[in-house]
């Protein structure tokens, strides 16, 4: 019998009951107890929603009251003595070593402040892991039973699980050296390790666990040799009487480069992506020996659409030709963490697009019928394989999908359309006598404090309690407002605020043909913070423009240039769910086309300074160098340039740059005549160097965005005189790290003062 398996399954519940229970417990509105209380209630709901869905094994320790990396580092006691000092309950050193806790003290308790731990992103997902971080104390030990008490709780449920613990290589790779430690590597504590690992798995084993998925998704990265060779030393030593089974699990991409570590590992199985990388089942299987079991991940735990059914049989028909029945596993090809939780809550995305998409819930499903169709024979199932044939055939041969006009003019796209008409110093000069920009100047990112106002507005628009003109009207005066305030700090290049936008990229979707949204489609980012992604389900185009009334409104009311502001083709994308029936690239570039008309209509209106944000950019590249890689960067450029570059020499594009550590090449590959790019918090000296090269203008991001700190004018004067000794003045801009919409007006008044300020000072002196 070929079983069925999921991996992980979202724990924010069907209503964000996680968060609404964790913010309520941070700000004091609920206590200890019934934050505990609702994690378990969540996690009964989600064993026995899978148990009644018919799912043969069922992940326990996949839930985390914030982030399952940093629950290992709880159990494993990598706790740094900045927060293992203040002797805070468990939870509270968790949620402390996440997020950072400010305190002052009170009768029973001392002050408390410290910073949270690094965050990254989790491979090439929109969810972020707390950095494992190991200072030179580390002192590993059982810390917490988590994963048991968990397994016991779904026991005494009637569930068995399988406990889900991310591997000791992963575990230690993915960490990094604390500041006090910083010539370590942690892969180097592997053996120190191991034990604690190995006095886990045997009170697993004691609790009634007969296997543990073990997650060591590092590898499908490009690994070190001694990375690679740690797999031998771990499992190993792991695989014991007094331990559980354990199963090898991998993700989110191809291992083949790393076969010979999984070849030969005393584990019960493997489980591998075959949703992203099917062409790896034949060196799998025959990385594995004649007893071990192959888990195929054929249902995407990374998107939202229907598993093509007939497809999916298919494929594991085909891994059970190869090893045999009883050796196969049906399963997600990652935890659902990723996807939202069920499309039942959906009320308004219509029936004919609802019919094509499958949530977490709906997964569930899928890999039992997939299941179920290999072991018992197609008839078994025969009712859901018609209706989902049906369904895959109406999404295939829509007119939604299938734009033929969209399909046409991306296929008349040439080279020119993704290149200036002239290079750089030609624009420079054109731009220098079109818009009488001063040295050093002064702009900012883009959007301005988003006060409640402005959301009690935009919400009472969106149901209908006041009209459009109204809000417009509204909106209007938002815009006034900042551009008069910009014009009383002085700052040469002005925006508009952005007031009319809820999200950069829900903002375009919603004005785009091709998406869809949900109501309730939350996925977990990181901590609290959950994201609603924008679906893509059709060929995309733009009505009409999207941003040319605001923008030209707030140039009609100001002297100094105005910049439009759109956000990139690659930004829209990742952001969002995007289409598995077509590529990546495809989408971008009707994504490029829409936008390149926003761009030529913000022009025709008379804004000459169009910044184009594409943030996201970084994450998009695969996860290994190769071949998939170089394509990425080639089309992800290329997208940009095509959006960006039916302007006159004069109009000036800029783009900016944040999250993550960009590669100089790729953003000089863009070819915007400005580009903004965080700086603030970068504390490797060294970063400064990184972008010298850049030969167009350029602006380090001066002061940290996500903090009400005011910097001093001092303070900005002694930044941008660090950063003259490395830049030529003539292409320095001044502006912050980012865009300003979670601040206060305060503290962004006297801030962006100071900074115009220290420009001016500059300006004099040059
Ligand atoms: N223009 C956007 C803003 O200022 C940019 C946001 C971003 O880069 N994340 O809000
Ligand atoms: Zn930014």
């Amino acid at each position: 019998m070929v079983q069925s398996a999921v991996l992980g399954f979202p724990r924010i519940g069907a209503q964000r009951e996680l968060k609404k229970v964790t913010e309520a417990y941070w700000s004091g509105k609920a206590t200890v107890e019934e934050l505990f209380k609702v994690g378990k209630e969540l996690r009964e709901k989600n064993w026995k929603l899978q148990k009644d869905a018919g799912v043969d094994i069922i992940p326990s320790n996949d839930f985390s009251f914030y982030d399952q990396v940093l629950d290992h580092s709880l159990i494993f006691n990598v706790i740094p003595e900045r927060y293992s000092k203040y002797n805070l309950p468990a939870i509270d050193t968790l949620f402390a070593m996440g997020r950072g806790l400010q305190r002052a003290a009170t009768e029973t308790s001392s002050a408390v402040d410290v910073t949270a731990l690094e965050m990254v992103k989790w491979f090439d997902s929109n969810y972020h892991y707390v950095r494992p971080t190991f200072s030179k104390n580390v002192e590993f030990k059982l810390n917490s039973t988590k994963p048991v008490d968990e397994f016991l709780e779904a026991k005494a449920l009637g569930i068995h699980t399988r406990p889900v613990l991310v591997g000791p290589v992963s575990y230690l790779y993915l960490g990094k050296a604390d500041k006090d430690n910083l010539e370590l590597e942690p892969i180097t504590l592997l053996e120190k390790l191991l034990p604690v690992y190995a006095e886990l798995l045997a009170k697993l084993k004691e609790a009634g666990a007969d296997t543990v998925q073990i997650d060591e998704p590092v590898l499908v990265l490009d690994l070190p040799a001694e990375v690679q060779s740690a797999y031998k030393t771990a499992y190993e030593y792991l695989a014991s009487e007094t331990a559980p089974k354990l199963f090898l699990t991998t993700y989110f991409g191809d291992v083949r480069p790393n076969i010979d570590s999984i070849k030969g590992l005393p584990v019960a199985g493997v489980h591998a992506d075959f949703v992203r990388v099917p062409e790896q089942l034949d060196d799998v299987v025959a990385a594995l020996s004649p007893s071990q079991i192959l888990s195929v991940g054929i249902v995407n735990g990374r998107n939202i659409w229907k598993t093509n059914f007939a497809k999916a049989i298919e494929f594991v028909n085909s891994a059970v030709a190869k090893v045999g029945a009883e050796r196969v596993i049906v399963a997600t090809s990652s935890s659902l963490l990723h996807t939202p939780v069920t499309l039942a809550s959906e009320k308004k995305i219509p029936a004919e697009i609802k019919d094509w998409f499958s949530f977490a819930t709906q997964k569930l499903a899928e890999v039992v019928t997939i299941a179920k169709a290999v072991t018992d024979g197609v008839e078994s199932v025969s009712e859901e394989l018609a209706a989902n044939a049906k369904s895959i055939l109406a999404r295939e041969t829509s007119s939604i999908t299938n734009d033929a006009a969209v399909r046409e003019r991306v296929g008349k796209i040439t080279e020119d359309q993704a290149r200036r008409k002239s290079p750089f110093a030609a624009r420079l000069a054109a731009q220098k006598k079109a818009l009488g920009i001063p040295l050093f100047p002064t702009t900012t990112i883009g959007s301005f404090p988003q006060t409640k106002d402005i959301r009690i507005f935009r919400n009472k628009f969106t149901k209908g309690e006041i009209t459009a003109e109204e809000y417009e009207k509204f909106i209007e005066k938002e815009i006034e407002n900042v551009v008069q305030f910009q014009e009383e700090v002085g700052l040469d290049v002005l925006v508009h605020g952005e007031p009319e936008r809820n999200d950069m990229v829900q903002y375009f979707g919603e004005k785009l043909n091709g998406f869809v949204f949900t109501t309730n489609g939350w996925v977990q980012s990181y901590g609290s913070r959950y994201v609603r992604p924008p679906i893509v389900v059709g060929d995309i185009s733009r009505p009409g423009p999207m941003t040319v009334k605001e923008s030209k409104f707030a140039q009609s009311i100001t002297k100094k240039p105005m910049k439009g502001m759109l956000t990139g083709p690659v930004t829209c994308l990742r952001w969002s769910f995007p289409r598995d029936d077509i590529s990546s690239k495809l989408q971008a570039q009707q994504l490029a086309l829409a936008l390149r008309d926003e761009v030529q209509d913000l022009e025709a209106a008379g804004v000459y300074v169009i910044q184009v944000d594409e943030p996201a950019i970084r994450e998009g590249l695969p996860l290994r160098a190769g071949a998939e890689r170089d394509d990425y960067v080639k089309w992800a450029v290329e997208s940009f340039r095509l959006a960006t570059s039916g302007v006159e020499d004069s109009t000036q594009i800029h783009s900016h740059f944040c999250y993550s550590d960009l590669d100089p090449n790729h953003i000089k590959a863009l070819d915007a005549d400005v580009v903004s790019i965080e700086f603030s918090k970068k504390d490797d000296p060294k970063y400064i160097q990184e972008f010298s090269e850049y030969p167009n203008h350029i602006g380090l991001g001066l002061f940290d965005i996500h903090s009400p700190r005011v910097p001093a004018k001092e303070e900005f004067v002694s930044r941008i005189a660090d950063i003259l000794k490395v830049y030529p003045q003539e292409n320095l801009w001044v502006n912050p790290d980012c865009g300003l919409k979670t601040r206060g007006w305060a503290e962004t008044r006297a801030s962006l003062q100071n900074m115009v300020d220290a420009a001016k000072e500059f300006r004099a002196k040059y």
